[in-house]
């Protein structure tokens, strides 16, 4: 709280050509003492105590001192600006005046006989002991002196203004977007061409968001536009319209993400799910059938999995299709309330038809219900004129946190009969005999197989969430760059992203998003070309990337927002929208928390003999073969090695993460066997570990990520561009080892000397990527319109 200042008003004022004299020397130390607020009632009390003490100054110079510096009665303002326009007037003659410390201003001021430029009669004489006693205040005070007087001294009036602009990019931010674009640069700028028509803008300042109806309204009309430039069906066979390559389908779903995501949503329902659903679940009829028209969005279609009571565990669904032999028909069920299908995007207005999923009953020859598990049918749930269908109920799930273009639904069936054929037959079928047939005979093999296929819906997503980050990022760096605040006294304030806490919010997770863009990238050709042989080990990498990318998407929009400032919580700087739209990537296409778990069962599929009937030994065998490598790695020079060259080594980066990947692989699965050993079952087991679990989970994504990142910085010819994206990659890796050093540091292989050090050069490396910041968020090329105008000025300045 401010002194309330209590010198009596008929108080002297500071007198130069009075009695006062004698305190010209004192003058800038006085002031500073009560002018900044540095110093608080206590530490002037003491300075003037202090001083009190001091031999060699006059009794009456002593107490005037003592009476400037008292805490109970501070000087009123106006009494301290007129000590300054004093020191200024008398500063003015001084040709080095910024150099000065406080003392030595004094001593100019004494010297200088500033009392004459006020009438007064300055002698220009200080005597040694009045010199003493200004270094020793000088000393007490604890300021840097230097500065403060620059400070004093600093003209008023506006500070000079910065030069405008960045420095010209280091590297071609051109090649970086083509690289970043990499084979689908083509379908990229199809997408970014759409996004830039002026009926495709996102709301102008000042603008309110639309209401939902008129969001809804809107992403319908703009998803025509898209399905009418045959961006939906790039993953369909030719014949339905298509190109037959889901990297492109990805690709555009990705592009798309740097716009409104409420239709990038929409267009994954229409196309990834319902279209995709058909194309990978149905036969050659079906695709024939529907893709066509699905493509040109003349059927408009959901897909329906998630049920009120089962969402991340759609296996235990509970809508039933049973078999009608009499009717050769299906009959599609909603057995109680919480069965209702809920959440399903395209339902609650446009859907027209919906992919269902439930459980196939069909009679068998003992006239006993035969059940085959969770199957797909294709349901009609609405006429031509958007009237549910008999038998289906359709709600709305009514206003959400984000998404709200999305219009997403509930369906209820009641006794919902469809043809036969409507069952989407790839992996399972009922014959024209009423048979069951299916070319995968267990049911869990046949649930997880069809799952699998629908995989591309999760790589769809990790990829959008990092277009959305990439929006944050481009916004956020672009104003940290020309946006000002505080500075050195008498020069320019200084831009946002030179502090060191703006860099080290920023910079590692523009890192984050150049990692999650190789690893999503490099996820989707491995899903584009996949095998069956390697179905399991995508499905297993879309888990992981895709809690990773979401999960990252989400902790930076936050963060950009914030490094924003105010400016950042206008609606129309996106920020809002971003972040309640991304909100629930970490839920759907799969919780991030379960998907994890299946990442870790997967990491876990090497061990699973030995859960089952193998002997204990082999695991101990196993365990001791890992022992020999952790020796080799904690060597005591290696966890203690400081050096620059060693902690940027890419070698050094990866090896970290596979310690820890392995580590924790062993260590969970030691503790999973203990507890069957000890006859606890599997579920008991993996619940009572699932901490470890998910942090196993964790460490293979990010090992993942970074194996990535690392791999297509080879693709870059060397040169300066290289060089940016290898202190990228190396600030990326060293974060992600500060951010988990606990566990690095418990586990001995890291020692603390080295752990600081990681720290330091995650700053340095911060440091020396800031100039580039700007070019490396350029080359994102988000259309400007929908980045936060605050990205290029606010409007009133220069930038
Ligand atoms: C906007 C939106 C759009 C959607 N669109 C569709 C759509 O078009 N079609 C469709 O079929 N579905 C859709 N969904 C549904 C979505 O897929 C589900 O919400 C999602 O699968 C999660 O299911 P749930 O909501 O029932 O959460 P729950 O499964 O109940 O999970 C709740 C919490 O419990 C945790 N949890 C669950 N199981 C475990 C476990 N074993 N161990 C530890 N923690 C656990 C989760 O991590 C989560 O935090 C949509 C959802 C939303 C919100």
């Amino acid at each position: 709280m401010d002194p309330t200042p209590r010198r009596s008003p008929d108080s002297p004022s500071f007198d130069p050509r009075g009695e006062d004299r004698q305190l010209l020397p004192f003058l800038p130390m006085i002031y500073v003492a009560w002018a900044d607020g540095e110093l608080t009632p206590r530490e002037i009390a003491a300075i003037a105590a202090q001083m009190q003490e001091r031999g060699g100054l006059g009794e009456d110079c002593r107490q005037r001192l003592a009476r400037w510096l008292d805490p109970e009665n501070p000087p009123p303002p106006r009494e301290l600006a007129a000590m300054l326009r004093l020191m200024r007037r008398a500063a003015g003659e001084l040709s080095d005046r910024r150099r000065l410390g406080l003392a030595e201003l004094g001593m100019e001021l004494a010297r200088a006989g500033a009392a004459d430029g006020e009438g007064g009669g300055g002698d220009g004489e200080v005597d040694r002991a009045t010199a003493a006693a200004v270094a020793e205040l000088e000393q007490a005070l604890g300021v840097a002196s230097a500065e403060a007087t620059a400070e004093i001294l600093v003209p008023p009036g506006p500070r000079p203004k910065a030069p405008a602009g960045e420095p010209e990019p280091a590297f071609d931010v051109a090649a970086l977007t083509r690289l970043l674009d990499g084979e689908h640069a083509e379908v990229r700028q199809r997408v970014r061409d759409v996004l830039c028509r002026p009926g495709f803008a996102p709301p102008a300042p000042g603008q309110d968001p639309p209401s939902r109806d008129e969001h809804r309204r809107r992403v319908l009309e703009w998803l025509r536009v898209l399905a009418d430039q045959g961006l939906g069906s790039l993953s369909f066979p030719a014949y339905a319209g298509g190109a037959d390559d889901v990297g492109k389908f990805i690709a555009a779903f990705e592009t798309l993400a740097y716009g409104d995501l409420s239709l990038v949503v929409k267009f994954g329902v229409q196309f990834g799910l319902f279209g995709g659903s058909i194309l990978q679940l149905g036969g050659e009829h079906h695709r024939r059938r529907y893709l066509a028209e699905v493509g040109r969005f003349e059927l408009p279609g959901c897909f329906a999995m998630s049920e009120t009571g089962h969402g991340s565990n759609v296996r235990d669904l509970e809508t039933t299709a049973r078999y009608l032999p009499a009717s050769d028909e299906l009959e599609i069920h909603t057995p109680h309330p919480l069965a209702r299908k809920d959440w399903i995007g395209n339902a609650a207005r446009d859907g027209r038809m919906a992919t269902v999923f439930a459980q196939l009953i069909v009679p068998g020859d003992d006239g006993e219900d035969e059940h085959h598990g969770v199957h797909a049918v294709l349901v009609p749930i609405r006429d031509a004129d958007g009237r549910p269908a008999p038998g289906v109920t359709i709600e709305d799930c009514g206003p959400k946190e984000g998404l709200n273009g999305v219009d997403n639904g509930r369906l209820t069936f009641d006794r919902v009969r469809v043809p036969r054929h409507n069952l989407l037959d790839r992996f399972g079928t009922v014959s024209a005999e009423g048979r069951y047939e299916s070319p995968i005979p267990g049911a869990t093999k046949r649930f997880f197989t069809m799952l699998g296929t629908l995989v591309g819906g999760r790589i769809s997503v990790a990829a959008a969430a990092v277009s959305a980050a990439k929006v944050g990022l481009a916004t956020a760096l672009r104003y940290g760059a020309y946006r000002r605040q505080f500075g050195p006294a008498g020069e320019p304030e200084v831009a946002l992203l030179d502090y060191q806490a703006h860099q080290r919010r920023l910079l590692p997770r523009l890192a984050d998003a150049y990692a999650h863009h190789f690893a999503a990238r490099w996820l989707a050709r491995r899903f584009a070309a996949r095998s069956e042989a390697d179905a399991r080990e995508v499905e297993t990498l879309a888990a992981g990337i895709k809690a990773s990318a979401t999960w990252s998407c989400i902790d930076t929009l936050q963060t950009c927002r914030e490094a924003c400032g105010g400016q950042g919580y206008l609606a129309h700087q996106r920020f809002a929208a971003l972040k309640a739209d991304t909100d629930v990537f970490a839920t759907f296409e799969g919780d991030n928390t379960v998907l994890l778990q299946l990442v870790a069962r997967a990491c876990l599929s090497d061990y699973k003999q030995q859960f089952g009937e193998m002997r204990a030994f082999h695991l101990v065998r196993h365990v001791l073969g890992r022992a020999a490598t952790e020796i080799a790695e904690k060597n005591p020079v290696v966890v203690r090695n400081t050096d620059r060259e060693h902690l940027r080594d890419p070698e050094l980066h990866l090896a970290a993460l596979r310690y820890r990947e392995q580590s924790l692989l062993t260590s969970v699965a030691r503790r999973l066997k203990r507890r069957l050993d000890d006859g606890v079952d599997s579920f008991t087991a993996f619940n009572q570990c699932q901490d470890h679990l998910l942090a196993l989970a964790r460490a293979f994504t990010e090992r993942v990520v970074l194996e990535r990142f690392q791999a297509a910085l080879e693709e870059v010819e060397p040169g300066p561009l290289a060089d940016v994206l290898r202190r990228l990659a190396a600030l990326w890796a060293l974060w992600r080892l500060e951010e988990d050093a606990g566990w690095f540091l418990e586990n001995g292989y890291l020692e603390g000397v080295k752990a600081a050090a990681i720290r330091a050069e995650v700053l340095d490396l911060c440091a020396e990527l800031r100039p580039h910041a700007v070019p490396l968020v350029d080359a994102f090329a988000v259309p400007r319109s929908w980045l936060g105008p605050i990205a290029f000025g606010l409007g009133t300045e220069r930038v």
